[in-house]
């Protein structure tokens, strides 16, 4: 079945055994359904727990059906557990760089890769209490266990019972491609579905794909140790992000060791005496990588099959998902779609974002536009790529004139002293106003930073109040911000005003 999750989690540890306990009870008995719910919510990530959380808040009656483990993917294959092994490589990184800063460590940093998976394993157990059907229960939200399918317009149905809707949010959320590369299915490989459930280190790993989920896993297994091999089809790894902020990351990446492989297409996979060797062609020459593990990142399908989605009139694309309208409604008025499902930006923020539209729009009066967003988000590779609004290639696309302001993090006193002089960041703004039309940030808290941009822009404000209204403390890595933002008046101080200025000033004497 596409998209079917375990409801037991490998390597079924005491931390595994707390998160199954929470995210799919073994002794979970389904209820009684209502005679008609406000909100049925098929799908328990962060987009149907967001979306039942809220509804269940405000009074509404609603079901929530899950089929695999709550929390969806940001829990339990993705945000959650990179974010935990990424923690523990920068570890390693800064140990390893130790001696910069004056401290001797005593020799090699030594890994403990099984022991990195279980710290993994016990903060996911952790987090998932709050994802947990108990927890759903206790906010009063009927709790399904099962595989929803759509009966007709107004009916879905599961485990053997029928639950009928005034209003239904699809949830289902997304999948890791599984390209159609000769061999690999054979030579077997790892997505981020199970590449969680590692217990020992993979000495060599090749990683197909350098999108944000290749890039992040490559440079977290690189610094923990893996010798990483990574193949990207593409010119730049993230082929969404600005070059320079791309090439940043190449750069970082071959200083680290990291094999990069750009603008290549793999052939297919060969197993030699328990190896997996992955042949591929850059540029019309051939070449090919052994490896112990092939991790794939070559992105994602949304879920959108055995919904029986045409009983319920719910156009679906099979690689866009469910299609929505501004106001995430489907093709059936009842019916709505968020997060992975139905966006081709597949975020936690952006699930959450979407759902709290449709608990408004399905529940109350229809007036929230997905159009009314700002959406930033982030990479988080060491430095970190986060990014908000328009590049500078869509703002030309569009023949809007840009003005750009960049600060390296060299000129950045507490970066220098942190030494994480590693990045710059850059706002765009359409020439001739404040306006910030786009920025990204490339450094290693970028992630933390792009919300201060993020929100001058969701305020409709522009750089200038960055530049001379906002007081950032001293020494702060966010000061870049203003830094960068101040050279919008730079520009503005003109040899004609300055001609002017000089005669008022002396006049002044
Ligand atoms: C490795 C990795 C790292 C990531 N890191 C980040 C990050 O750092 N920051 C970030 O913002 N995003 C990150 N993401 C993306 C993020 O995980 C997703 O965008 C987010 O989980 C989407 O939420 P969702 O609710 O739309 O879907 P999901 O989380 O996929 O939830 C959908 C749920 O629906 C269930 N379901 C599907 N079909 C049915 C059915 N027929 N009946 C019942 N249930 C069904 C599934 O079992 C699943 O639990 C990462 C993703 C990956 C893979």
């Amino acid at each position: 079945m596409p998209g079917s999750k375990p409801f037991y989690v490998i390597p079924e540890d005491r931390y595994d055994n707390v998160l199954v306990a929470n995210a799919h009870p073994a002794s979970w008995v389904n209820p009684e359904p209502a005679s008609t719910y406000n909100l049925v919510v098929l799908g328990a990530g962060t987009a149907g727990l967001v979306a039942a959380a809220g509804a269940a808040t405000v009074g509404a009656r609603v079901a929530l059906v899950e089929r695999g483990l709550m929390g969806g993917d940001c829990l339990n294959y993705g945000c959650v557990p990179s974010k935990a092994i990424i923690r523990s490589s920068r570890a390693a990184a800064e140990i390893r760089d130790a001696a910069d800063y004056g401290i001797r460590t005593g020799g090699p940093v030594d890994i403990d890769f099984a022991k990195v998976m279980d710290r993994m394993r016990r903060l996911r157990a952790q987090i998932s209490e709050h994802d947990s059907a108990e927890r759903f229960k206790s906010l009063g939200v009927d709790v399904f266990l099962g595989e929803a399918r759509f009966l007709d317009r107004r009916r879905i149905e599961v485990g053997g019972k029928v639950l009928r809707f005034a209003k239904a949010l699809i949830a289902t959320g997304a999948r890791p491609v599984h390209p159609p590369i000769p061999g690999l299915a054979e030579a077997g490989f790892l997505t981020n579905e199970t590449v969680f459930t590692l217990t020992q280190r993979p000495d060599v790993l090749t990683v197909i794909g350098g999108g944000p989920i290749g890039c992040e896993l490559a440079q977290a297994f690189s610094r923990l140790g893996s010798k990483v091999t990574i193949i990207q089809r593409d010119v730049q790894f993230l082929p969404r992000e600005d070059r320079q902020a791309a090439e940043h990351l190449g750069r970082v990446f071959a200083k680290e060791g990291i094999a990069c492989k750009l603008n290549a297409q793999v052939a297919k996979v060969t197993t030699e005496s328990g190896k997996k060797r992955v042949h591929f062609t850059v540029e019309g020459s051939e070449e090919s990588v052994v490896a112990d593990e092939i991790l794939v990142g070559a992105g994602r399908a949304p879920n959108v099959e055995g919904l029986n989605l045409e009983a319920a009139g719910v156009a679906y694309d099979k690689r866009a998902g469910v299609k929505v309208n501004d106001y995430l409604q489907t093709t059936n008025r009842r019916v709505y779609a968020a997060g992975d499902v139905a966006f081709p930006y597949k975020f936690t923020h952006i699930a959450e974002a979407t759902a709290r539209i449709v608990v408004q729009n399905a529940l109350f009066l229809k007036s929230k536009k997905t159009r009314s967003l700002t959406i930033p988000w982030c990479t988080y590779t060491d430095p970190e790529i986060a990014h908000v609004g328009m590049y500078e290639k869509d703002a030309q696309a569009k023949g809007i004139e840009v003005r750009t302001f960049s600060r390296s993090f060299k000129e950045v006193d507490r970066a220098i002293l942190d030494g994480e002089e590693d990045g710059f960041i850059m706002i765009h703004v359409k020439k001739g106003t404040d306006r910030i039309l786009g920025a990204t940030i490339v450094a290693r808290h970028a992630g933390e930073m792009i919300s201060e941009i993020t929100a001058v822009m969701a305020a409709r404000k522009g750089v200038k109040l960055l530049a001379a209204s906002v007081i950032h403390p001293y020494p702060t890595q966010a000061d870049a911000l203003r830094q960068a933002s101040g050279q919008y008046y730079a520009g503005l101080m003109k040899p004609s005003l300055r001609k002017i200025l000089r005669k008022w000033f002396a006049w002044k004497r």
